[in-house]
């Protein structure tokens, strides 16, 4: 599954970590809480077959390798959204639970992505320029 703050790809933490889930927890070690991006940090905007896109998080080593490597990370794309969504499966990784409108909307973005396929890198930028551009 694919884990917050670090690559999609390889799952090499990119970004600096303020607090990980506990001993315990299914998620443990994991980084609950992110802060700045590090250099390494990219932001991939990948195109999909409904003409939508989705931006995902790669470490700089994994950027040339994204598209042959393609089928494994949008699994653990769609895996990660699909489990996010089940009540149950939220509550075990300790996720707050989502309210009714907040349930629909994740369904819909599951659904959303899993009739959907990947076919292409539309751009690749380092975080740390998106975040100074947002800034
Ligand atoms: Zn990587």
């Amino acid at each position: 599954m694919k884990r917050y703050g670090a690559c999609t790809d390889c799952d090499t933490e990119v970004f600096d970590c303020r607090a990980r889930w506990p001993e315990g927890t299914p998620l443990e070690g994991h980084i609950r809480i992110r802060m700045g991006a590090k250099d390494n940090a990219m932001r991939a905007t990948i195109a999909l077959m409904d003409g939508s896109s989705i931006d995902l998080t790669f470490c700089a080593d994994c950027i040339p390798t994204i598209a042959e490597n393609m089928v494994k990370i949008w699994d653990k794309v769609i895996q990660r959204h699909v489990l996010s969504v089940d009540p149950e499966v939220r509550k075990a990784l300790g996720y707050p639970e989502h309210n009714p409108r907040q349930h629909e909307a994740a369904e819909r973005e599951a659904i959303h992505l899993i009739h959907n396929k990947p076919f292409g890198v539309l751009a690749v930028q380092p975080w740390n320029e998106v975040v100074e551009w947002l800034a």
